[in-house]
């Protein structure tokens, strides 16, 4: 059996039981969402004993070397004690300055931050409310607007995307933990050619990114495909409609499964993607929004073409199903 500390208590582990189910079956509340090791919400740190690499995957050597882990896909072998803490420092809070509908599933939230937060338009980071609910969100804006904006799609049911629509108020108080994940721009080959996919508020990060590029003086064609089943699922289109104007080099291309019209494309995006950019070979591509979506783009892309290393992709993994503590079930 494996035992974690925290809060000067120990916990045992069950076989083949990662820290945070541990932890939450046992009534300690730590923030966490995907569960998959996708999200980042639930990071700890270990104070004393060996956390297997799988649960450091993805995360950032400054991290790593403060000995942060995953607690969601951290499952220390027979016999490990473990000390742990929780990733308070890596949390800033965050007001509640704007919320805004851009479309009837999709609102803008813009928080203001109350220490520098340093990221790359494209990362994400978590949200975490004062009761500890966290959830993921990608970064539309830029560090240089000083405001941080998120996308937040409008899940039925859902406890972040409806509370923000219905209970939350401007001046609220939140967190913002992060930044995450490897879909933002580098400058260094202004002429490459870029392709940047998403469904959904999967819009948000290449929003980011494609001002981004087009700001550092990218040369390169920017191509931005944003797929919808139904054109109300479609948002900023006037935004992104005026920044191709602005720039001849940027193409957006919006798209629908049905209800296709003059100015929107119908069809899957995939089929969408192949009609303009028919050899991505050479291109560097980003693909944000629905998992399954992000998965079978991101093989349709390198096998046509498309380097590996030049494929960055942000699934936009749902939250898993609470764990209760035992007394609670
Ligand atoms: C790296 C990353 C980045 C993300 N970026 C964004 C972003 O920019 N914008 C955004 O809107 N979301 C984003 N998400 C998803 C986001 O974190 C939440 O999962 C989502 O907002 C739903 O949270 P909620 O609390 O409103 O609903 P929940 O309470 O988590 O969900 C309510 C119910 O709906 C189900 N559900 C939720 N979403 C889905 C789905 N997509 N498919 C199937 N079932 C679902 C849940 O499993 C649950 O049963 C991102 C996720 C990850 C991992």
């Amino acid at each position: 059996m494996a035992r974690v500390k925290h809060e000067s208590r120990w916990y045992p582990l069950e076989s083949e039981e990662s820290v945070l189910d541990g932890l939450l079956r046992q009534g300690v509340a730590v923030p966490s969402a995907c569960r998959a090791g996708a999200c980042q919400s639930c990071l700890m740190r270990a104070l004393s004993g060996e956390i297997p690499e799988a649960a450091r995957v993805g995360l950032k050597d400054t991290l790593r070397t403060q000995g942060y882990f995953l607690a969601c896909v951290c499952k220390p072998i027979v016999g490990t004690e473990l000390e742990v803490a929780g990733a308070d420092a890596l949390r800033v809070p965050a007001r509640l300055e704007s919320l805004t509908l851009l479309s009837e599933s999709v609102l803008r939230v813009c928080l203001s931050t109350a220490a520098p937060f340093d990221y790359r338009a494209g990362q994400y980071v978590s949200l975490l409310r004062e009761d500890g609910l966290a959830r993921s969100y990608s970064l539309a804006s830029l560090p240089r607007e000083g405001l941080l904006e998120l996308h937040v799609r409008l899940v039925p049911g859902g406890a972040m995307s409806g509370w923000l629509a219905s209970e939350a108020r401007i001046g609220d108080t939140l967190a913002v933990q992060g930044p995450a994940g490897n879909c933002f721009y580098v400058s260094g080959r202004p002429e490459q050619p870029l392709l940047l996919a998403g469904t959904g508020t999967g819009l948000a990060p290449l929003y980011g990114i494609a001002r981004d590029a087009l700001e550092s003086g990218h040369t390169g064609p920017i191509w931005l495909f944003h797929g919808a089943r139904t054109p109300e699922g479609l948002y900023l289109m006037d935004a992104l409609r005026e920044l191709a104007a602005r720039h001849s080099g940027f193409h957006y291309r919006p798209g629908v499964l049905t209800g296709g019209s003059r100015d929107v494309a119908e069809g899957a995006l995939d089929v969408l993607i192949r009609a303009e950019c028919p050899k991505p070979v050479g291109f560097r591509a980003w693909l944000c929004g629905d998992s399954g979506m992000v998965l079978s783009l991101r093989k349709k892309l390198f096998l046509s073409g498309l380097s590996l290393k030049d494929l960055h992709a942000d699934a936009f993994l749902p939250s898993a199903p609470r764990v209760e503590p035992v007394g609670a079930r």
